[in-house]
């Protein structure tokens, strides 16, 4: 398993889009790249010859780690001549790239819990630099029109007592917005009264045009430069990003915190790049003024024909080589009835319709707009504009614009949670008396419920746990003493506890620690339900998912992998078929009659059943939900990754059928209205799934027969620990002492003696086949 924070990390969005825009190009289909984040000019003769040289003399070893001194002296020398800045080489680093040096930096600046301001739209890697040395990312947007530059008045108001930094990328990726020094001189103002660090990102400082003027951060005043990192290198300027070669000048003490970390990580830059970069910086500058002066003529061409497209709307940069237009009214239109939602929806259509890559603008944490980086040839960048336009003219108005917001929550704890459910009395007041030191009166939520009869009261920390116990079940009678059966404590965030659930018989008391998700909760109150009615009412629950045909019910009932679902959904689109339940149902006997009720307000089911039951797309839109996955990094659908067709790549803002986890309190009303849905059925068939390629399809089998097979049951929920069967096929089942697993076994024989049973292979069989036994029913 990795770490949470390998989870957490996306991958590169530019990269992302770069690498599909190649595989495209091996498959032979015709892709202009403009997703690029480097130039495209070759790195210059004399730079590759100085490596080639350092080859032959065999200086192809380590180095000092923070750097070889001269080429740390050729940049001392390169700041002074070009920003008036005196640097020792104390003050300055050396790392294999410009990241390399961002990553260090922050390492050696940030402590945990530390704020860093970072101006939106941002460089994507901000943001992960900062979580991974445990800091928090402030994120203040900046506006289209401010020209994406940081206001001193929006650095102010960012600014708390937990703030460290400022990350200032100057020009910016992806705006390519640069600051003029009277505004750099306002920030700088702040910086100093409030006495926080700026980190200064400068690594497109060459890259800039119309006479535009740069200043390094740093070069503000002696002051100024004590609290500045300017992080800069080779990579742009050079035209040497393969090189990796970046530096960091900045105070003495931060570049020694780095020099250490960097020791452990990297050791030194590539030895050949450094003798490489040291004849960039010594070297003849001029291949930067033509690289500068074809940037800027390929800026001013993109921006003409950006600038005829209806409805864009595109800021001039004078800085970097990207552009980053604002394409948000394109959002509303559709392609072959799929709106386009977003940048990732826009991107997407781009890269398939006109065969153009480009960077959604979401990457960026700012959605209206998209990146085109002209780090390309003229003729590719008119064609791809050509190809852009025309893309853009079969975007319909969609007709229906609905902006869905899913009411989704991410809990912490997912999945399987062990059970011990035969806690002794001390056990479990010990434990009840943990939990309510827990609640205070801030953070409690209580509600009765009234399942099947019994009345189970919650009381737990979980404002999300609530929602969902309230959305499930009926509400019991609204009166103030009302006694419960029993109660339920679901309390999260105790420190040095594992997850875990709790049951105690005698007293009726369950107990769930640490576990957000709703699975367990429910899972806990379904088995303490059955404990309890079994008692009072002499009813017992059938897990499975069971349907109404002209007043008649049938059960399946069955394992993972029997293909429940599938039977239950197509069984369902039978006119004659009315909803009961999908997971479970209380069965008593009425004058012999076996009456199945189903318990359930809402039903609790995952939303991947979409892919049994596309209809109920539209209905999680308005439904509760947890944990249905909005990022690709989170997909867990294997088939769905190797198809390369995904929604979320397509700017659906969430997946149903990204992982088995995702969930959704449905009303059953809303599948085809309340005449399609029935509370009381009077069961006749009952159907014991399996699934194999040799048995025949239905066999109607002996009672004693089916019980044995179904009382060795196997495990299919996420309640029982892995191996571990689970007796009639309910994992929900808490108590299987032998008095109580007799009571099944009776309840059982009582049942399949007052229906048809039979065990149905779906390995073979259909829902087609079922209808047939049932449809052609001898009364
Ligand atoms: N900062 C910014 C803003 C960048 O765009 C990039 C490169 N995309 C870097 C830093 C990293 O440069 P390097 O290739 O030297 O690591």
């Amino acid at each position: 398993m990795v770490s949470e924070k390998a989870n957490q990390i996306g991958e590169s969005p530019t990269l992302k889009v770069t690498s599909k825009a190649k595989a495209m190009k091996a498959e032979g289909i015709d892709v202009i790249d403009l997703s690029v984040g480097e130039p495209d000019f070759a790195t210059p003769d004399n730079i590759k010859n100085a490596g080639i040289q350092a080859i032959k003399d065999d200086f192809t070893k380590y180095t000092q780690a923070d750097g070889i001194p001269q080429l740390k002296d050729a940049i001392i020398k390169r700041l002074k001549e070009d920003m008036g800045l005196s640097y020792s080489r104390k003050e300055v680093i050396v790392s294999t790239g410009a990241k390399s040096s961002l990553y260090h930096a922050i390492q050696a600046l940030i402590n945990e819990g530390d704020e860093v301001i970072v101006p939106a739209p941002y460089w994507v890697t901000y943001p992960h630099a900062i979580s991974l040395a445990k800091g928090k990312t402030v994120i203040v947007p900046t506006r289209e029109e401010d020209g994406f530059l940081l206001t001193p008045e929006q650095l102010k108001a960012a600014i708390t007592p937990a703030t460290k930094a400022l990350i200032l990328n100057n020009p910016s990726n992806p705006t390519c917005a640069a600051y003029q020094k009277h505004e750099l001189r306002a920030l700088a103002d702040i910086i100093l009264e409030e006495n926080i660090y700026v980190i200064a990102d400068e690594i497109y400082e060459k890259l800039v045009y119309d006479d535009f003027r740069f200043f390094s951060f740093a070069s503000l005043g002696e002051e100024v430069k004590k609290k500045t990192v300017v992080i800069n290198g080779v990579s742009k300027a050079y035209s040497m990003t393969g090189w990796r070669i970046g530096y960091t000048a900045g105070p003495a003490d931060i570049i020694n915190g780095m020099a250490k970390i960097q020791s452990h990580t990297t050791s030194n830059p590539c030895s050949v790049s450094q003798k490489a970069s040291l004849e960039a910086f010594t070297g003849p500058q001029h291949e930067i003024s033509k690289m500068q002066a074809e940037f800027q003529r390929r800026r001013n061409y993109v921006m003409m024909r950006l600038q005829s497209i209806p409805d864009v709307s595109c800021f001039k940069p004078q800085g970097a080589f990207y552009l980053f237009p604002n394409f948000s009214a394109y959002y509303k239109k559709e392609f072959n009835q799929t709106q386009i939602r977003n940048s990732y929806g826009l991107a997407y259509y781009l890269l398939n319709e006109a065969r153009v890559a480009v960077v959604p603008g979401d990457a960026f944490g700012a959605d209206d707009y998209l990146r085109l980086s002209y780090a390309t040839s003229m003729q590719n960048l008119e064609k791809s504009m050509d190809r852009i336009i025309e893309a853009l003219t079969h975007l319909k108005t969609a007709r229906k614009i609905k902006k869905i917001t899913l009411s989704n929550t991410i809990t912490h704890t997912k999945g399987s949670v062990p059970v011990e459910a035969s806690v002794s009395i001390q056990m479990r007041d010990a434990l009840v008396g943990e939990m309510e030191s827990h609640l205070t009166f801030q953070n409690y939520f209580e509600w009765n419920a009234n399942i099947n009869g019994v009345i189970v009261q919650l009381r737990t920390n979980v404002s999300h746990l609530y929602d969902f116990w309230l959305e499930n079940w009926y509400p019991a009678e609204l009166e103030a003493n009302l006694e419960p059966h029993g109660i339920i404590y679901a309390v999260d965030n105790i420190p040095g506890r594992e997850p875990r659930v709790f049951y105690n018989t005698e007293t009726k008391t369950g107990i769930v620690v640490n576990a957000d998700h709703y699975g367990p909760l429910r899972s806990l109150a379904l088995g303490m339900i059955t404990d309890i009615s079994e008692r009072l009412f002499n009813s017992n629950a059938v897990r499975g998912m069971s349907l109404d045909f002209n007043g008649q019910g049938l059960v399946l009932i069955g394992p993972k992998g029997t293909k429940k679902t599938e039977l239950f959904f197509s069984l369902l689109k039978d006119p004659q078929a009315k909803l009961h339940s999908n997971d479970c149902v209380f069965v008593r006997f009425s004058a012999g009659t076996p009456l199945a009720d189903s318990i359930d307000r809402k039903l609790f089911i995952p939303t991947n059943t979409v892919d049994a039951y596309p209809g109920l797309a539209p209905l999680f839109d308005h439904s509760k939900c947890e944990n249905v996955i909005t990022r690709k990094e989170d997909c867990k659908n294997e088939k769905c990754l190797q198809l390369d067709d995904c929604r979320l790549d397509k700017g659906s803002p969430f997946c149903y059928i990204a992982s088995k986890k995702s969930m959704a309190l449905l009303d059953p009303y809303w599948i085809e209205g309340p005449a399609k849905h029935i509370k009381r059925t009077a069961l006749k068939w009952i159907f014991i799934l399996k699934n194999d390629k040799f048995s025949p399809p239905s066999v109607e089998a002996d009672p004693e027969d089916i019980l044995r097979f179904m009382e060795a049951g196997e495990t299919m929920g996420t309640q029982k620990t892995p191996g571990e069967n689970a007796p009639f096929f309910n994992p929900h089942l808490l108590v299987t002492t032998p008095e109580r697993i007799d009571f099944q076994r009776n309840f059982y024989r009582h049942l399949f003696e007052s229906t048809r049973c039979f065990i149905f292979n779906s390995g073979v069989a259909g829902y087609e086949e079922i209808k047939k036994i049932i449809l052609n029913q001898e009364t």
